[in-house]
């Protein structure tokens, strides 16, 4: 882990040059149209820089671009192990460039550059190395077939992909998108958010660097509604794979019936529960998660255990456990202290959402137990406590819409079933958590629940090697392991006559 203190940090935050154009067939250029909009850091309101909006002209630009070098086989006919060298180049880059890619990504979003350096950049070069290391040991399948027959099942890339990210986990987001597509051959169109593209744009200039041929990689910062439906609506983009909220997803399903009914990949919104029994084997260990679950990344995290349902008998206890987790280990503070374990909001809009929710419990009789406040704001930037709320009840808005920041319900329940009912009474189905020591109580909740990923007696675990995504509106299809190739290829059977 890095010693830079925060004045090392402000030093080479000043030194940075920060590219702000968009990427085009293997160069920065400006928007076809030169207009710009404004990337300013939440932890102060700084201008970062002048970022390029691109709008349909870019777009079409680079789906040409991204067309023709992906019919060249430039890439998409590169031998396998040839591929694999490239991103395994690329990955080593990434970590080469570790805390400079830290440092815009704590300045562009406002996370704690600690979380920075220790989660967002080594999962972004897994993501990139791991789906490197599969190309040269994934096999297709030859069919059962009769003895003058030979029947080939085989995977093809599926040509133009385009990946619209979020802005919580920028470069993670994108990573997971980019290693399998480029990983099985395929031309990339990568949309960041417009609330921090700045990873993106510098990712582009490391492929190239790792060897990755012009056009194959493309990245077009700029609008959702702009270049964003753009690039939904675009006749020659094969596939559109996507991470966000559930109502851009369903918006981004139409537009592929509007169009050229592109494959689309979801993955969605969360309000996810975290159920914890009164037979649970730790409950210091479990107060200390559930806190974390819900101040890490500001709350700013599609899987955030946002809905704690706590057994009865244990429910005063327990509660006042995670308060305490949250006084001593989640206050907000400068997210260049590497100390710092709760950063600043991605922006006032999502400050002003998040305190609209804290109003909205009170006003609703929820019982405010620690938070609720706007802080730091001498700093110019946008700081809310982490905040934990009390007799929270099913009907009230903060149990049921996903808030994306750091403001937790608490919900009592009285029988296993009872548990089930409520963690499963939400449109999402992202991620669930159970903590009890009993083994088959366990399991039975494991497969009650709704959700793409079940944690046992912990919350958020995984890695690259198991499939991520989620039930109901949360989304379809997966991110990471090799279900997630499937996203990318199209199966194809050949039949021959012997
Ligand atoms: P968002 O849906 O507002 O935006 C996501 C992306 O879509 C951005 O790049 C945005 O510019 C683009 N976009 C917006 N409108 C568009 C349009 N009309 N056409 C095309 N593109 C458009 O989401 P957000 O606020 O950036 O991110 C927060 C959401 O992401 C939360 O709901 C969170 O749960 C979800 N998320 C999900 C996962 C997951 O893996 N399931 C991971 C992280 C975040």
């Amino acid at each position: 882990m890095s010693q830079n203190t925060i004045t090392d940090w402000e030093t080479r935050a000043r030194q940075l040059c920060i590219e702000g154009r968009c990427f085009i067939n293997g160069e920065y250029r400006e928007a076809l149209q030169g207009q710009t909009f404004d990337c300013i850091s939440p932890i102060d309101q700084r201008l970062l820089a002048r970022v390029a909006s691109c709008e349909q002209e870019d777009a079409e630009l680079a789906a040409s671009s991204a067309r023709q070098t992906f019919e060249s086989g430039i890439w998409s006919r590169l031998a396998p192990t040839r591929r694999k060298a490239v991103m395994l180049r690329f990955a080593d880059l990434i970590a080469e460039h570790a805390e400079e890619l830290a440092l815009l990504e704590t300045l562009d979003m406002g996370k704690p550059i600690r979380d920075s350096l220790a989660v967002d950049v080594p999962a972004t070069e897994r993501a990139i190395r791991w789906s490197a290391e599969a190309i040269d040991k994934i096999y297709d399948e030859v069919a059962a077939t009769a003895h003058d027959e030979l029947g080939l099942v085989t995977r093809e890339p599926v040509g133009v992909v385009a990946a619209i990210v979020p802005w919580n986990f920028p470069m993670m987001m994108a990573c997971w998108k980019l290693g399998p597509a480029l990983a099985t051959g395929n031309s990339v169109i990568l949309k960041p958010s417009e609330k921090s593209p700045l990873t993106a744009i510098r990712l582009a200039a490391l492929a190239l660097e790792a060897g990755l041929p012009a056009g194959v990689l493309n990245v077009l910062p700029g609008y959702g509604h702009t270049v964003g439906k753009a690039l939904a609506l675009h006749m020659d983009v094969d596939t559109l794979v996507f991470t966000g909220s559930s109502r851009i997803a369903k918006q981004l399903m139409i537009y592929a019936g509007e169009s050229n009914m592109k494959r689309v990949w979801l993955e969605a919104g969360g309000k996810s529960p975290n159920i914890v029994f009164a037979d649970a084997p730790d409950l210091d260990e479990a107060a200390r998660s559930a806190a974390a679950a819900i101040a890490f990344n500001q709350g700013e995290v599609c899987t955030a255990g946002s809905r704690l349902l706590v057994e009865a008998p244990i429910k005063d206890v327990f509660v006042e456990k995670v308060a305490s987790a949250l006084r001593e280990y989640w206050q907000p503070g400068h997210p260049l202290e590497l100390e710092t374990r709760v950063g600043a909001l991605v922006d006032q809009a999502q400050t002003e959402t998040v305190l609209g929710y804290i109003r909205s419990a009170q006003e609703e009789g929820a019982r405010l137990v620690v938070g609720g406040r706007q802080v730091r704001q001498e700093s110019g930037g946008f700081f809310v406590e982490p905040t934990l709320f009390d007799q929270v009840t099913s009907d009230m808005r903060i149990a049921r819409e996903e808030i994306f920041g750091p403001v937790l319900s608490v919900m009592t329940f009285e029988s296993f079933e009872d548990a089930i009912a409520i963690a499963n009474d939400t449109i999402y189905g992202l991620a669930a958590a159970v903590w009890t020591r009993d083994l088959s109580k366990a399991h039975l909740a494991g497969k009650a629940l709704r959700a793409g990923s079940v944690w046992i007696n912990q919350y958020d675990g995984g890695d690259m090697t198991a499939p991520f995504g989620g039930f109901k509106q949360s989304g379809n299809g997966r991110d990471k392991s090799l279900h997630a190739f499937d996203k990318y290829t199209e199966l194809k059977a050949t039949w021959i006559k012997l």
